[in-house]
């Protein structure tokens, strides 16, 4: 008999839950709703806001070009915007819906303040995120992305310098401990504060310990979803046979060998009904 175990902390946190909860309470009003960026990074939830009339500005142009129409709004997504579109947004004449994550805005601050004392702020992540997009947005001097643990070691730290480290909310915890200590053997220790997520970390523990048990993995979540490529990378290193998937269409297991248990996780973008559409196949499969 095959175990089916779903991670209880799979699925949207409260901050993307917060922001589409929103998206379709707005709709609801019947205005004219923009979101600047997707608010999730989930085809299948934002094709179904597009239909119930979302309008998405997907750049930057798109928002400088908009004339709103009367009464409309427009919904900052969890990953925040750096501080030029919030003056860029104040040229123009729409309500402004703000869900960016607490988390994050605790990073923008942080960075903005640091940076405007003076110091050169790094921030572990993806440098083409959004959210760090933000972040950078929103300091004042010097700042650079570290992606990895080799960008550290090679990072070209200058004597004159004080350094601030902070991480992207869903950056990996193994990674920026590896960044922390690579600062650490070359001097710079003193301005660290890990900003992973609560969510995201717990999140993370919970798919090692599945994936560390489980014969088969599946985790669940958008091809755009950083943290869903994460939890894969972590699942994928414990578990050989982990699957990652969009949908149920993207599920192809094999019936080969023996499966004593499934573990299935999901990222912080991907909705309650879509893990229990594969949890509901996999059971009727095995
Ligand atoms: S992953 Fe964490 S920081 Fe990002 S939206 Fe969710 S709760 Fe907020």
């Amino acid at each position: 008999m095959t175990e089916i175990r779903v991670d209880p902390s799979a699925g949207f946190c409260f901050g993307v839950q917060r922001a589409v909860d929103k998206v379709y309470e707005m709709l609801e009003t019947g205005r004219p709703i923009y979101t600047y960026g997707p608010v999730v990074h989930n085809e299948t939830v934002i094709d179904d806001l597009k239909a119930k009339g979302a309008i998405v500005l997907e750049t930057e142009e798109e928002l400088q070009a908009l004339d709103p129409p009367e009464g409309a709004a427009i919904i900052i997504r969890a990953h925040g915007i750096p501080r030029r579109i919030y003056e860029l947004l104040e040229t123009k004449h729409i309500e402004v819906v703000d869900c960016t994550c607490p988390f994050v805005i605790k990073i923008q601050k942080l960075a903005g303040e640091h940076s405007r004392a003076g110091e050169h702020v790094l921030i572990a992540g993806n440098p083409k995120h959004p959210e760090v997009e933000g972040i950078v947005g929103w300091c004042d001097g010097p700042v650079d992305v570290l992606e990895t643990p080799e960008d550290a070691e090679k990072y070209p730290f200058s004597e004159e310098e004080t350094y601030f480290l902070v991480s992207q909310t869903t950056y990996q915890l193994n990674k920026f401990t590896q960044i922390v200590e690579i600062f650490e053997k070359r001097g710079y220790n003193d301005n660290v504060v890990n900003t992973i997520c609560s969510a995201t970390q717990i999140r993370q523990q919970h798919a090692e310990e599945l994936a560390s048990e489980a014969d088969v993995m599946i985790v669940i979540g958008g091809r755009n979803s950083s943290n869903t490529r994460k939890l894969y990378e972590i699942c994928a290193a414990r578990c050989p046979e982990t699957h990652y998937i969009q949908t149920l269409d993207d599920l192809h297991l094999e019936r080969s060998k023996i499966v004593r248990l499934v573990g299935i996780t999901a990222g912080a973008s991907t909705p309650k009904k879509s893990i229990e559409e594969v949890q509901k196949y996999v059971r009727a499969y095995f």
